[in-house]
């Protein structure tokens, strides 16, 4: 039976159950204890500075409209000083990505932000849509993922940005811990629960959702009554991270600590330095500029062996070696889709009392 009152004021009636905790709290101390959490990890973080111009990675669906709302939000709750523009990557997906754009034109208006779009097609002369007609669904992602990175980071330069923030949340960032134990990278476990990172390139990208369980952004944007595109790619995402994934859902089930005692236990883990990877020397891609460690980017490897006809070699354990010299792991090529987190998330919300 819910109580009588909001366990957080005492006052008003309660219309949820935070996920994370299971207080039954009412809306407005909802909205108060999400966004103060996000402000505490951004300014534990030392995320940003004054003056700082920072692009939200957009692409209309949950946790990029949520917190396109929340630093719009912080930023002029607690006077951050930032220049905020919103930047979204048309991978060229139809019946996907040319929807989610919409939503994410409707945001601009909403939110005041400048936006930037970037898509595939212009930067590389593929869409999606022609990359899996050549190459077939199964390896979609690693192109997709590889391209999206450096499209951010191009969109990033255009803006005269030099960090990008994304929606990754709590759920994701448990899911890749997992999955690198799963596969014993040690080297990417040490990294990856990292707020901030730098990687190749020079553009700083962070994740003030860190620690926000994907159940309250969903309730967050079910009670901001938030315009979001809610809707999976066609292209059916990384099957594995779908078996991490279940196995994470399963487990908040039974304890709803787990995702972020996850979280803190790939903190936790202090990784040798005789394995982590070794730092290679920059360079400049010698068929696109982009930084590079190797003669060819990874995005120019992947196009050429796409010219070549050659996709399913350029992606193979062989191919990844020749393709930046690191022992190859099925990551080496793979970043975290930004976009496609699935949609169906179950909240608890109380009935309404009479
Ligand atoms: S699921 Fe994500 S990474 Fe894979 S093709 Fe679709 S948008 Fe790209
Ligand atoms: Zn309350
Ligand atoms: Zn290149």
């Amino acid at each position: 039976m819910a109580p009588k009152s909001c366990s957080l004021c005492q006052n008003a009636k309660p219309i949820l159950r935070r996920p994370k905790t299971g207080q039954q709290i009412c809306k407005h101390c909802f909205f108060t204890v999400f966004e103060t959490e996000v402000h505490n990890t951004i300014t534990e973080a030392k995320l940003f500075k004054p003056g700082d111009r920072v692009a939200i990675g957009a692409s209309g669906g949950k946790d990029s409209t949520v917190l396109a709302y929340v630093m719009k939000t912080l930023n002029e709750r607690y006077k951050y000083g930032l220049s905020l523009f919103l930047l979204s990557i048309d991978e060229g997906i139809t019946g996907y990505r040319d929807d989610s754009l919409q939503t994410v034109k409707r945001n601009q208006q909403q939110y005041d932000m400048p936006l930037k779009i970037l898509s595939y097609e212009e930067l590389y002369g593929w869409t999606m849509d022609r990359v899996v007609s050549t190459v077939g669904k199964k390896s979609n992602c690693t192109f997709c993922g590889v391209f999206r990175r450096q499209a951010l980071d191009r969109g990033a330069a255009s803006l005269g940005v030099d960090h990008i923030v994304t929606g990754h949340n709590a759920d994701d960032i448990a899911e890749t811990v997992l999955m690198n134990i799963m596969r014993g990278d040690i080297a990417r476990l040490g990294r990856c629960t990292a707020i901030c990172t730098q990687g190749e390139d020079t553009i700083r990208r962070s994740k003030p959702f860190k620690y926000a369980y994907e159940k309250e952004i969903v309730m967050y944007a079910y009670f901001r009554k938030l315009d979001y595109f809610s809707t999976e790619c066609i292209y059916s995402p990384d099957a594995y991270r779908g078996h991490a994934r279940g196995f994470l859902k399963d487990l908040e089930a039974t304890r709803p600590s787990a995702i972020i005692d996850i979280i803190h236990s790939g903190e936790a883990f202090e990784v040798k330095d005789e394995v982590r990877a070794t730092q290679k020397t920059q360079q400049t891609c010698k068929r696109c500029g982009y930084m590079s460690s190797n003669n060819l980017c990874k995005a120019c490897s992947l196009l050429e062996g796409l010219e070549r006809g050659m996709a399913a070699t350029a992606i193979s354990d062989k191919g990844r070696r020749k393709l930046d010299g690191q022992a190859p792991t099925p990551e080496n090529l793979r970043t975290i889709p930004y976009f496609h987190t699935p949609i169906t998330v179950a909240i608890d919300v109380l009935p309404t009392p009479p």
